[in-house]
């Protein structure tokens, strides 16, 4: 069994002292958030990830999933009955409204516990995932007869949820998704075909709530015309409970280069008399609704990055240690264990020094969350903080998902031969790792919703707020920390970087083919520059706050120090290839692809 230990250390310390939530908790009257309550929630997660869910990960990624010819999902031994403990033991109401049986803290206390449940098991998490988006997007825009009627069972996690989107022709275009819906008395019908649903059928909760955009006779063509459906697998009887079967069904599964254990269905619904459904919102307008689930979904799919890279670095780590090859530089002649090796030291860096920044990332874009989300602050600062959200979300997913690309290659050439052979399991993170950068809009599509709606839509206005921050940091950290000045002037630099590079965004922002061609550079350029800021100010604080008491302050220097020189300057090769525009790339016809 290869394990999974939570670093619950790192992950309080970079939620208190990185991400800013005790500030927040106060500011936002989450008085209940304690410090002693989050380290009691972290330590009981840890333990149910490391207990229950790490170790059924292997043995699903091996046996995957199987569709019966009832159109039953059978999931892998064990993944049933770990969904059963997660419910009752309350997890999947943490973060949700006490009048549906929610438990009201914040949401960014979720994260840490749902980094736990991805880096421990990411298929099973991928179900949690999809259920607490589907309830964000109930929460916000469905009738209170709706809400009634489904969240108290999907908050307490008996009900699971799914989103729909995905059509053959209409993947990352939305406007040409063909699934019919028609009034029926006081409900809808659906009638259509979606692809790659996640969780879309399966065996470990009484019900299953999909969330299903489609077209409704006479609506505007386009995304203007969309509308969306809750639709119950069990349509909920006169009590409340799991009644008659609906007309949908999973009619195959997708055979898949990772999340093996995670069913990716074809949905059918309406093959008889249409299935019944419930508009969520306003009819036409479904994507605005499904857009909670959605900004909602990028945050925690790049959560998911920093989940599989922190699993790949723990166990990369550890085998290196345990591997012994040849003898390292200033060693006895004999044997050392390949740590000693300076290269492996390298790649280990590399991987530790980006999970670590990428936590930081994603924890930051949902404490910003949580402020945007609280309607007792003043009204300049919720927006203020709604922009910050607005800005991060495109960084957490697309940065930290690209990340973890990296860090699980990574992981496989710690382990040298070894790491292509199935059986030592570093593999499946990396195979587990490639949907990341792909579903939940595509990393190109975060590019261009970063560069489009968060950079141009309003002037820079997000960004400057952004930097501006930074600048502030650096006075502090200079008189603080143990920075080199020539580490300092790196950042500087990059922070200049990234001022220049969005000036030129504005400057051509009218020019689609320009824009389109620098949008990747500019989300990566914004994200290791970011990252960067953000592990400054937790080198600054774990030195004030530690002073010896143990090695975790200098082991924060020492990663701070290795980002700096190895990650960081790749701002500069990000902010070349934008300067460069659309030139090389859009260069045709010379370009003989
Ligand atoms: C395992 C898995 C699980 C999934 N789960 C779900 C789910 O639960 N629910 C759901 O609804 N969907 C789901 N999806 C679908 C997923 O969200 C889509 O695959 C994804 O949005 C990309 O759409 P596409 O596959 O049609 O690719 P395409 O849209 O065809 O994109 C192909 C390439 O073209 C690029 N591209 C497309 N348009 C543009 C543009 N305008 N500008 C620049 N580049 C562009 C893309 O970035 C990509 O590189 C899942 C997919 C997989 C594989």
């Amino acid at each position: 069994m290869i394990e999974y230990r939570a670093p619950t250390r790192d992950m309080a310390f970079t939620l208190q002292q990185v991400a800013g939530f005790s500030e927040m908790a106060k500011a936002c009257g989450y008085e209940e958030a304690s410090d002693d309550v989050v380290a009691a929630i972290l330590q009981e997660a840890a333990k149910f990830s490391s207990s229950v869910i790490a170790p059924i990960n292997a043995a699903g990624d091996q046996s995957g999933v199987h569709l019966e010819p009832d159109h039953s999902v059978i999931t892998p031994d064990g993944f049933a009955e770990a969904y059963q403990q997660y419910a009752d033991s309350g997890w999947a109401s943490l973060q949700f409204d006490p009048k549906f049986g929610g438990q009201g803290l914040p949401f960014s206390l979720a994260i840490p516990v749902q980094e736990m449940w991805h880096a421990a098991n990411m298929a099973w998490g991928l179900c949690p995932l999809l259920s607490q988006g589907a309830v964000e997007a109930l929460s916000e825009n469905a009738s209170d007869a709706l809400k009634q009627k489904l969240l108290p069972k999907m908050i307490s996690g008996r009900w699971t949820g799914t989103m729909n989107l995905t059509e053959p022709q209409s993947g990352s275009d939305l406007s040409d998704i063909r699934t019919k819906a028609w009034q029926d008395g006081d409900v809808y019908r659906i009638k259509g075909q979606k692809i790659f649903i996640t969780w879309g059928e399966h065996n470990m909760a009484e019900n299953i709530i999909h969330l299903v955009l489609a077209r409704l006779p006479d609506a505007p063509p386009g995304v203007k015309g969309i509308s969306l459906f809750a639709v119950p697998k069990y349509l909920p009887d006169v009590s409340g409970e799991p009644g008659e079967r609906n007309d949908c069904r999973a009619v195959s599964l997708e055979h898949k280069l990772g999340i093996h254990a995670s069913p990716t269905c074809v949905m059918s619904y309406g093959d008889n008399e249409g299935a019944i459904g419930y508009l969520v919102g306003e009819e036409n307008q479904g994507l605005a609704c499904m857009f909670t689930m959605m900004n909602n979904a990028r945050l925690t799919v790049g959560l998911q990055g920093v989940s599989i890279s922190e699993r790949a670095y723990q166990q990369a780590r550890d085998y290196a240690f345990e591997r012994t090859q040849g003898t390292a530089p200033g060693e006895h002649p004999g044997v050392s264990p390949i740590i000693r090796h300076p290269d492996v030291r390298r790649m280990l860096m590399t991987m530790k020094a980006l999970t670590e920044a990428a936590r930081g990332l994603a924890y930051t874009g949902c404490v910003a969350v949580d402020y945007a989300n609280t309607l007792h602050l003043p009204d300049g600062a919720r927006e203020r903080y709604q922009r910050r959200a607005d800005l991060l979300t495109p960084l957490v997913k697309g940065w930290c998902t690209e990340i973890a690309q990296e860090v699980t290659s990574l992981g496989i050439q710690v382990y040298g031969g070894m790491g292509f052979i199935e059986e030592t399991g570093i593999a499946q993170h990396y195979r587990d790792a490639r949907i990341l950068p792909i579903y939940e809009g595509t990393n190109g599509i975060q590019a261009l919703d970063l560069v489009g709606r968060k950079i141009i839509r309003n002037q820079g206005k997000a960004m400057a707020e952004l930097i501006d921050d930074m600048r502030q940091l650096t006075v502090p950290v200079q008189r603080t920390s143990s920075l080199t000045a020539e580490r300092q002037a790196r950042f500087d630099q990059a922070v200049a970087f990234l001022e220049d590079a969005t000036g030129i965004v504005l400057d051509r922002g009218n020019d689609d083919q320009f824009t389109g061609s620098v949008a990747h550079n500019y989300l990566m350029l914004s994200a290791t520059v970011t990252a960067a800021w953000l592990m400054l100010k937790s080198t600054t604080a774990a030195a004030k706050q530690s002073i010896d008491e143990d090695s975790y302050a200098a082991s924060k220097l020492a990663t701070t120090n290795f980002f700096f020189d190895h990650i960081l300057p790749r701002s500069s090769a990000y902010v070349t290839a934008l300067r460069s525009g659309d030139d090389a790339i859009m260069a045709l016809p010379e370009i003989d692809f």
